[in-house]
């Protein structure tokens, strides 16, 4: 058994949307397909990933260092001990040779993307979701049938009005979410407020609202909107600053009774260890969204909730950043305490398989193979193409 071939392609995201500090127009993301000499059903098993959303392809790096890596070493020193399987640990120890510590977002995308790609790939191979096999090894075996999920819109568009927004989130509700988030931000605080009262009117109470600054605000900034939102008691406020200005992310956590969320812009086990070391972030309420794919995969997040564990972090605080098949497949997997939702946004790579349902703010999980991108039309063209099958 070895891996024949690894290949990537950069896909334009085609976003209108913005956020408080970027627009989509230029987003692109890194497809990868690990292709195996494993056959079944006449075609070789091929795993794939693409590295989530709000940061761009990566194909560079995987090109001129990880993918080499793995296609030099010898084939038998990627398999698990019986030889059955490719051994996801191995894969990551060998695109790591040579690295200099620290550094890591400058490589953390493209080894976790291609790293989610392998245990697509190693599922397959086990004939089983990605999900029940992250269950087996992760979370004692606990297989749901359903996760909770809400839906990450609310976003910034050119003419939108309050109207617009509110029957957004409508549709979110009508669809069967129960849980919705909204940006903030992108305009002034007190016009901020008046969407956000809007759309409080729609769902109701302020833990089924979460909203999302993505990093815009300076200490003053901060400090201001912490104070208008706590009345609103929302589910969190996520990344009210610069994902690294911990002291800041302190602060906040002193006066801002209700849960803080960050993480989908820390990179390392190191940093989100540093989060709840130096963050003021407070177990039990706050809440962590690193993405697997960009943080070193998989295997890299089981450690980082091995290292939040120490600091009596459970996992039900742990909403992984992504809107997509492969965030959903580790939040049930590792038994997080939900996942993100893009329906509609991000062209081919928001949302999940065509067949999904949401019911009571849950998604049903599938049993395809993998991560189950194959259940997913547009998305799987894509790959199919890439891998050549
Ligand atoms: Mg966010």
């Amino acid at each position: 058994m070895r891996i024949v071939d690894i290949r990537e392609a950069a896909i334009p995201l085609k976003s209108k949307l913005a956020n408080s500090s970027f627009d989509f127009s230029e987003m692109t993301t890194s497809v990868v397909a690990v292709i195996t000499d494993v056959i079944r059903d006449g075609k070789p098993v091929c795993g794939f990933a693409f590295n989530s959303t709000g940061r761009y392809a990566v194909g560079a790096q995987m090109r001129e260092r990880f993918i080499p890596r793995i296609m030099k070493a010898a084939p038998d020193t990627l398999l698990n001990a019986n030889g059955t399987n490719l051994d996801p640990d191995k894969i990551l120890a060998v695109m790591l040779r040579r690295e200099k510590i620290g550094g890591d977002a400058e490589r953390s995308i493209g080894i976790g993307t291609i790293d989610v790609a392998v245990w697509d790939a190693v599922a397959k191979i086990e004939n089983k979701p990605l999900h029940a096999v992250l269950a087996e090894r992760f979370s004692g075996g606990k297989i749901p049938s359903s996760v909770f999920c809400y839906v990450g819109g609310g976003w910034y568009w050119p003419g939108q009005t309050i109207k617009d927004l509110q029957d957004e989130m409508r549709r979110h509700l009508d669809a069967g979410y129960a849980m919705v988030k909204m940006k903030v931000g992108g305009l002034p605080l007190d016009e901020d407020v008046r969407r956000l009262e809007a759309v409080m009117q729609v769902v109701g109470f302020g833990d089924r609202l979460a909203v999302d600054a993505n990093g815009k605000f300076q200490r003053d900034e901060a400090i201001a909107y912490a104070r208008a939102l706590a009345p609103f008691k929302l589910r969190w406020f996520e990344e009210p600053c610069h994902p690294l200005d911990y002291a800041l992310f302190a602060e906040l956590a002193s006066i801002y009774a209700p849960p803080l969320a960050t993480g989908e812009n820390l990179y390392s086990t190191q940093d989100v260890e540093n989060l709840v070391r130096f963050g003021g972030f407070r177990a039990g309420r706050d809440i962590i969204q690193v993405d697997p794919p960009q943080a070193y995969g998989i295997g890299q997040y089981a450690r980082t909730l091995d290292a939040l564990s120490k600091y009596g972090w459970e996992r039900a605080s742990m909403f992984p950043h992504g809107g997509n098949q492969m965030s959903l497949s580790i939040a049930a997997g590792f038994g997080l305490g939900g996942a993100e939702s893009y329906p509609g946004v991000f062209g081919d790579f928001g949302g999940f398989a065509d067949d999904a349902r949401i019911e009571n703010g849950a998604i049903t999980l599938s049993d395809r193979p993998g991560i189950g991108f194959e259940g997913q039309a547009n998305l799987y063209k894509i790959m199919r193409e890439l891998a050549g099958l």
